[in-house]
């Protein structure tokens, strides 16, 4: 992967995760319960520094002086090209804003990292592929379980990392439906955080533990909170998006579990190397499926939240 981007949360209040035995009607051993409620905070992005050797007089950014010496005078950023010597760079802090000249195409990006430099709200792959199938392949049988042909989704992630928004995605170009849902299932799995991210994933699995499914939902609602917001965005639209494919399942003949399994290892990102040959992602995609079948719960409730939270 050629960036290596991480990143660290700030919380507005600390997130407590404390393991209890549970009572009341949920027969499972232990959950986690999550005390003091996470608020989206802001990220921190750490600078992605390189040890280079530099043409001309050069400063450093931090302290100011010159990069003395003829070969590897000092780093730079490889995401906003900032210059520093490499003992400076070392009291830096993680105020990284990528810069646009210094991303190459959109596959493999940081979610955080390319939204903030295209100073979008949804990555437009996503949306692309979306609206393409949304005209004219919601009463496809099949719909995204088929897989089009390798060459041609490769075509299009040529053109979606060259062309940008501009890329021709239209039916005149690409007549099989399969390889833009190929394209678009490709680009999530090739995020380097997952749309539900690590951090989220366990707390969601959690919160599928309950039985009473009022409950059970509203612990989705409060897991979700700790999403990053470009995550958080991207994946409420492809949540709606996929119900809407389910909508029309007496033709195209998949419904929220067949989705579910389809996108569960996109969405999550692959399963911990398990000593189990096969992993089980049975609670995966009964999390995904509640996702779709119970979108307008899950994600109008969660926009009441967050207004609530900006005021
Ligand atoms: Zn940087
Ligand atoms: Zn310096």
């Amino acid at each position: 992967m050629r960036f290596s981007v991480s990143y660290r949360f700030v919380w507005n209040y600390p997130l407590i995760v404390q393991k209890t035995s549970s009572s009341r009607t949920d027969d499972i051993p232990l959950h986690h319960q999550i005390l003091n409620p996470p608020v989206l905070g802001k990220f921190e992005k750490t600078h992605v520094f390189k040890v280079t050797t530099f043409k001309g007089l050069n400063w450093c950014e931090l302290c100011g002086n010159f990069l003395w010496g003829f070969t590897a005078q000092g780093v730079k950023c490889e995401d906003c090209g900032m210059i520093a010597h490499t003992r400076c760079s070392e009291k830096i802090p993680n105020d990284c804003v990528p810069d646009l000249k210094y991303l190459r195409g959109v596959f493999g990006i940081e979610l955080t990292t390319l939204l903030t430099v295209h100073n979008a709200e949804l990555p437009f792959v996503v949306t692309k592929c979306v609206d393409e199938v949304e005209a004219r392949g919601l009463h496809t049988e099949g719909i995204y379980r088929l897989s089009g042909f390798a060459e041609e989704i490769d075509a299009i992630k040529m053109a979606l990392d060259k062309d940008g928004e501009k890329a021709d995605l239209s039916m005149s170009k690409y007549a099989n439906i399969n390889v833009i849902t190929g394209a678009l299932k490709l680009y999530l799995r090739l995020l380097p955080i997952p749309l539900i991210t690590f951090l989220v994933h366990p707390l969601l699995i959690d919160a599928m533990q309950h039985k009473n499914l009022d409950l059970r939902i509203s612990s989705i609602i409060h897991a979700l909170k700790s999403l990053p917001k470009p995550h958080y965005e991207t994946l409420k639209y492809m949540i709606n998006h996929l119900q809407r494919v389910a909508s029309c399942s007496a033709i195209n003949k998949m419904n929220p579990h067949n989705l579910a399994t389809v996108f569960a290892p996109t969405l999550i990102g692959p399963p911990e190397s398990t000593d189990a040959l096969i992993p089980d992602l049975t609670t995966d995609i009964l999390l995904i499926e509640t996702l779709i079948e119970y979108c307008d719960r899950i994600f109008n409730d969660l926009r009441r939240n967050f207004n609530n939270m900006k005021e």
